[in-house]
């Protein structure tokens, strides 16, 4: 009995530092052995949880030589790994948000497998408002990794183990449902895309699950890590959920039993608030201006108790929302405000085709190009106007491309200022700071 403990003992030793080896070679951004919060929806159509759970996986193959590394050993294989394909470019990484996806359990002969879930899951994203309407800011990349088994860890039972590019794995932390990856082996295939601000790790599985890590950007470099299963529908309102938690910094609407009363002050959260309707409406803050909407959620806006993991003294928007359950994939009016002041936070609708450093004179053609936000569904409303020197030369609304002399610029000694400005109209934005932040300019300086 005390010898088969022992043994153990020793077993568990020598593979902790079996471990340790393994993840030195990948020199690690968060340290081996840390610990990171992860959040998941134990049922399909449910609340959500968290739990802290390792940023390494036990499942992850070593990493493999680069392509260049093969060719200098005169190897013929040409493998895809660590490979781009563009899945949507529609701007300048610096004026997009871009999202990279890495695709997990997928071999050398299903990396076209691999694509075709990545575009499939974006689609499922972006049928989802306000993604929907926004689309055209964001650029999306799918990096190859190929892996020696097809499937994941955990799937279909417990049991089974696969040796795969990412390592990702069902039954994370005990719970089925929760699908971990080995973030730093995540970070060198999200990497390899031309900009990150957010990852999604598909995994080639059928069997529902996922996670989101949040809160990475000091340690990765992009705020979020979103996992789902390839070819499960409900795994991707995971996804869908947890990118809020990133574009939009909103809390989570759901609590615990047990938790009690909201220990802090006001948060930060645009769609918690420790204040009644009441109150909100008096001190015209959070989401005054929507209460009493009718909302895409169901339900009208107001204060509804339990939010933010606490059941007391702290109030979410609606009664049910994609940020409380997954039986909805819908937004509540003040989340879908916050996610478009997050598009707009880190992606501009204008982007100048001619330097504005450089001096133009009166025929000088100034050209912008306007983001193709998406499928017109009415939510987002870009409206282009043209200043001279901050008077709108209303003739020219809506135009790309304009002459500064038609503009009404003066053939006079003085240098005069030429400004095209996108402001998103949308009826979505009740905010004035939300709506200066859809608005984006570029300014030229002309002379005759
Ligand atoms: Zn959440």
């Amino acid at each position: 009995m005390r010898r088969s403990a022992a043994a153990t003992a020793m077993a568990l030793a020598l593979s902790l530092a079996a471990a340790d080896i393994a993840g030195a070679a990948d020199a690690p951004t968060a340290g081996n052995g840390s610990y990171v919060d992860v959040e998941y929806f134990p049922e399909p159509t449910g609340e959500g949880a968290r739990t802290s759970v390792p940023t390494g996986s036990p499942h992850a193959q070593q990493a493999r030589p680069t392509a260049s590394d093969s060719r200098q050993r005169g190897s013929a294989t040409g493998s895809e790994d660590g490979e781009v394909v563009p899945l949507a470019e529609t701007g300048p990484t610096a004026d997009r948000l871009d999202v990279t996806i890495v695709g997990d359990g997928y071999t050398a002969a299903e990396q076209d497998d691999f694509l075709e879930d990545a575009r499939t899951k974006w689609d499922e994203v972006t049928d989802i408002d306000p993604y929907k309407s926004y689309e055209g800011l964001f650029n999306v990349w799918a990096v190859k990794a190929v892996s020696e088994d097809s499937g994941v860890t955990g799937d279909p039972s417990r049991e089974v183990v696969r040796n795969t590019a990412l390592g990702s794995y069902f039954w994370c932390g005990d719970t089925e449902r929760l699908i971990c990856v080995d973030l730093d082996r995540t970070k060198t295939y999200a990497d390899k895309a031309p900009a990150t601000d957010l990852v999604i790790v598909v995994s080639n599985s059928a069997k529902y699950g996922g996670a989101g890590y949040s809160g990475l950007a000091a340690d990765y470099g992009y705020d979020g890590v979103s996992t789902l299963s390839s070819d499960n529908d409900r795994s991707t309102l995971i996804a869908a959920h947890e990118m809020a938690h990133s574009i939009g910094l909103l809390a989570d609407e759901y609590q615990y039993a047990g938790y009690g009363d909201y220990p802090h002050p006001e948060p930060v959260y645009p769609n918690a608030s420790t204040l009644t309707a009441d109150r909100m409406a008096a001190e015209r803050t959070k989401w005054a201006a929507w209460l009493g909407e009718p909302d895409p959620s169901g339900g009208v806006v107001g204060t509804f108790e339990g939010a933010d993991y606490y059941e007391y003294g702290v109030y979410r928007p609606t009664e049910n929302s994609i940020m409380r359950s997954l039986n909805t994939d819908q937004f509540n009016l003040p989340g879908r405000e916050a996610m478009i002041a997050g598009f707009y936070r880190s992606a501009n609708a204008l982007t100048p085709l001619r330097n504005t450093a450089v001096k133009a004179t009166r025929f000088t053609r100034l050209s912008v190009e306007l983001a193709d936000l998406g499928p017109d569904t009415g939510l987002s409303r870009p409206q282009l106007r043209w200043y001279v020197d901050g008077r709108e030369a209303r003739q020219a609304r809506g135009r790309t491309s304009v002459l500064p002399a038609a503009l009404g610029v003066p053939s006079d000694r003085r240098t005069h200022k030429v400004t095209a400005t996108v402001v998103d109209t949308t009826t979505a934005v009740r905010s004035g700071a939300v709506r200066d932040l859809t608005s984006n300019s570029a300014t030229w300086t002309v002379s005759r």
